[in-house]
């Protein structure tokens, strides 16, 4: 092993912070062994034996988007044969259906950013959620979200946020980071958000005491360094706020955008290393998610030895990654996920949208 690799090693084994040339030497390392054992070292320390699954369901209110980004297979055009929209009566009939489960615990709502629908409706969708289920947890709006808000109401980023925490939102959910690189967003998603944007607006939600959750989707066309510099704009944010609850990495799934011919899917090879790359870097966050759907339930099985501790939720019913062609299910019964992990060698715990511990088993 070279001098920065075996240095590398001690620093985890130490508890001690990794700089940018060391992730890099980590992605340019192909010992996936090694890094697993890396990335459980880090995981033990900082999240312990148990595994977190929560019950939700994911609500997305319309697939019809303006900002069209390249690597999207969920967001369409108006007069697409795909489009379609959901009123709040639809919304609040999908939710409370799910509600008769007393085990639901959350709402995961995120949507296309619609040409025609004002800030308003968007407000009204989560009064009426709130109203009609007080007691489940509304993670709603990514950071892009909030900024496209800004712009169609005329209102300042953060007082979009005031008015969503007014109406109802507990906590906002991770999407739309992609990558944090002007570069890349440039080339992939020019319509939204920007980096220094995404990461502004976690920062305002964060001094709101709004909790949020990041992710990065990799296997397009970043380079190393680009996933490098984002989990570091990531930690640092994290060092100035502690808002961030959870980091979910996502594989790029090519089919169906218009990255199809261009861009294969992501090897398990690449999953695992980037999820164990992502728990060594991101020091300062407690969990690290394998998010199922988007790696199917083997691979995020496997990743529990990877550095994940949660696996996300049920779901039912996810859209947006079955839009890409993924192969997974589109929701998962309680009895599968603890399975899963239970075959890991740890343990399940049920948690609640902001990691409260419901039941352990
Ligand atoms: S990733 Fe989000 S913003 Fe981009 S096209 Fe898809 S739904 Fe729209």
């Amino acid at each position: 092993m070279d001098t920065i690799l075996y240095g590398i090693e001690h620093k985890i084994r130490d508890g001690v912070r990794l700089t940018k040339e060391e992730g890099l030497a980590l992605f340019n390392s192909n010992d996936l062994a090694w890094l697993g054992q890396l990335a459980d070292i880090a995981r033990k320390k900082i999240s312990g034996e148990y595994v977190y699954y929560n019950v939700n369901r994911h609500i997305n209110l319309t697939n019809i988007c303006t900002a069209r980004c390249k690597f999207c297979a969920f967001g369409c055009d108006v007069d697409s044969a795909q489009a379609y929209t959901m009123t709040k009566e639809k919304a609040l009939a999908l939710a409370k259906q799910s509600a008769q489960d007393p085990d639901l615990r959350e709402l995961h709502i995120v949507s296309g950013l619609h040409p025609e629908w004002p800030f308003e409706f968007y407000l009204d969708v989560i009064r009426s959620l709130k109203e009609e289920l007080p007691h489940i947890h509304l993670k709603a709006f990514t950071s892009v979200e909030i900024s496209y808000f800004a712009k169609i109401s005329g209102k300042s980023t953060e007082q979009v946020l005031r008015d969503l925490i007014a109406a109802g939102i507990d906590s906002m959910p991770g999407g739309g980071a992609e990558i944090l690189s002007d570069r890349v967003r440039e080339q992939l998603c020019p319509k939204k958000a920007t980096a220094g944007e995404w990461l502004s607006i976690a920062r305002q939600a964060h001094k709101l005491g709004l909790r949020t959750n990041a992710s990065m989707l990799y296997g397009h066309i970043e380079t190393f360094e680009e996933r490098i510099d984002h989990l570091i704009a990531l930690r640092e944010l994290q060092d100035e706020t502690g808002g961030f609850q959870t980091f979910i990495c996502f594989p790029f799934h090519p089919a169906n955008t218009e990255l199809e011919n261009k861009i294969t899917r992501t090897s398990v090879w690449d999953d695992l290393k980037t999820m164990a790359i992502s728990r060594v870097m991101l020091d300062n966050f407690k969990n690290i998610k394998a998010y199922w759907i988007m790696l199917t339930l083997p691979i995020a099985q496997l990743a529990l030895g990877f550095g994940a501790n949660d696996i996300d939720g049920t779901v039912s019913e996810e859209k947006i990654v079955h839009a890409a062609g993924a192969k997974s299910s589109r929701s998962l019964s309680k009895d599968m996920l603890i399975n899963s992990i239970r075959q890991a060698g740890r343990i399940p715990v049920e948690r609640d949208s902001k990691y409260n511990i419901i039941k352990v088993l």
